[in-house]
């Protein structure tokens, strides 16, 4: 039996959604981009949401926005995907890597704190696995009298705010919840991804959510920021279309960054569903979590708990006392019986570029042993409750024969 870890939901209805775009002839941004937009934004709660191609695109869109360049810093997680980083990078500032916290693959407070100083500009919370942060936390943190005294603006955008930004890097963790507030409304910025292996998809893409407090206008920095997205131009191709034909303007230096309708259908149809194929993933994480609670030397995710409620992005294991070789064996006897585990994530100081500009494995020991131990499940609606049964079998047989049991 053959289980991939991650192939994209495509059922009859995403098929039919996408072939209406080409059929349409409108193929790059246009209504279905719109429509996608505006259902993120009435879904999650937010005054408005751009769909733009990628979420790590998403990510420095958004940092320029806030001015963040040369000499600034921003905090962000050891223990995230490498965009939560170049995004800071491709500003020119210094991504500051903060350590995990012993046995938690979520972002600890404690090191945010520790690393906060005057060039400080924004923090990048990482919603892991689908798992919200803990927001209240990092909003007293940055609304501290002492930490608000330490920003210096030096960018209106900063100046308006007054303090230091948060923006959550949400790839994991659309449909969410913290304190019964939906992942969106619970940062100044937030950013999904619509990547393939993501919960909904449209083969590439990001939506960023737009939450700012007053006295910003959420529609206007909306706004400034599409026409960013679309290479500076006043008006998108669709709407030239519909408009007065040819004439446009450019009026700020843009990016090439937009959503093609044939991506926002794949995403507008799996939307449609969201409810089934968000049960489904629940029920699937339950099994997992009920059919391994009894496993000594390791630790299951959580799912939900007193603040939060989980997407069941990601079915992280954490295997405590086992070695990396130990874990690689797990990956590697797995796929010999067909079945295809991942890792989330090899920590960022562990990569040879991130070495190559300074970041060292050691001051991040807790990240480095984590990633090191860690181990990510097949979970996706389509699994059929047979490969369920053939995935925890085979787990619980390679485990035990690794002297975890
Ligand atoms: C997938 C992912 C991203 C990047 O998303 P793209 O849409 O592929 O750019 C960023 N951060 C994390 C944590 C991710 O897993």
């Amino acid at each position: 039996m053959k289980i991939p870890f991650s192939p994209p939901f495509i059922n009859e209805s995403v098929i039919q959604e996408v072939v209406d775009s080409l059929s349409s002839g409108w193929i790059t941004t246009g209504p279905k981009v719109s429509r996608l937009e505006n259902r993120m934004a009435n879904w999650l709660g937010v005054d408005k949401a751009l769909c733009v191609n990628s979420a790590s695109a998403g990510m420095q869109l958004m940092l320029e926005w806030f001015g963040v360049g040369p000499g600034d810093e921003v905090i962000i997680p050891a223990y995230t995907y490498a965009s939560t980083a170049t995004a800071v990078l491709h500003c020119g500032a210094i991504p500051v890597m903060v350590d995990a916290d012993p046995n938690s693959f979520e972002l600890s407070i404690n090191n945010v704190e520790k690393a906060i100083g005057p060039k400080t500009k924004a923090i990048i919370p990482v919603d892991i696995g689908g798992w919200p942060c803990n927001y209240d936390a990092l909003f007293q943190l940055v609304n501290r009298e002492d930490v608000q005294k330490l920003f210096t603006p030096q960018h209106p955008h900063q100046e308006k705010l007054g303090r230091i930004l948060i923006m959550a890097d949400a790839a994991h963790s659309i449909g969410s919840k913290y304190k019964g507030r939906p992942v969106g409304t619970l940062a100044d910025l937030t950013v999904i991804s619509l990547h393939a292996v993501k919960n909904i998809t449209s083969a590439e893409g990001g939506v960023v959510l737009f939450h700012l407090p007053a006295p910003f206008q959420n529609e206007e920095e909306y706004r400034k920021n599409k026409i960013i997205s679309q290479n500076g131009h006043s008006k998108n191709v669709h709407e030239k279309a519909l408009n007065d034909g040819w004439r446009y303007d450019i009026v700020a230096l843009g990016k090439k960054i937009n959503m093609t309708d044939l991506g926002a259908a794949i995403a507008l149809a799996q939307l449609d569903q969201w409810e089934e194929m968000q049960a489904r993933r629940n029920e699937i994480f339950h099994q997992y979590a009920q059919a391994l609670k009894s496993i000594k030397g390791i630790r299951l995710p959580q799912f939900a708990d007193d603040l939060r409620q989980g997407n069941g992005h990601l079915f992280m294991i954490q295997l405590v006392d086992a070695s990396a070789e130990i874990r690689d064996q797990l990956i590697s006897e797995m796929k010999d019986l067909g079945i295809a585990l991942n890792v989330h994530f090899v920590s960022l100081p562990q990569f040879t570029y991130f070495q190559s500009i300074g970041v060292q494995p050691e001051n991040y020991p807790h990240a480095v042993q984590l990633s090191n131990s860690e181990v990510s499940l097949p979970i996706y609606p389509q699994l059929s409750d047979e490969q369920i049964q053939f995935l925890l079998k085979s787990l619980i047989f390679v485990l035990s024969k690794l002297g975890i049991g």
